[in-house]
């Protein structure tokens, strides 16, 4: 139980999750496709919801959470 935490992740943003279409909803807020083209998907009722395929046009790979929704 020696600390082993931090400093080991060389990403520059290692909390960024890209989420593929088809993949269950985590948690509700707004997504935001990871190819910059500013295509969002917000999500009100993640019950049971699964991300949509990205927009025509899109050339990204998925979703990544841009604003998670009030917790309420
Ligand atoms: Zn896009």
């Amino acid at each position: 139980m020696a600390g082993a935490g931090m400093g080991t992740a060389p990403r520059m943003a290692p909390d960024t999750v890209v989420y593929h279409p088809g993949q269950v909803v985590p948690a509700s807020g707004i997504y935001r496709c990871d190819d910059g083209c500013g295509s969002t998907y917000e999500s009100t009722d993640v019950r049971g919801h699964r991300f949509p395929p990205l927009p025509h046009g899109c050339s990204g790979t998925g979703w990544v959470l841009e604003k998670a929704a009030a917790h309420r």
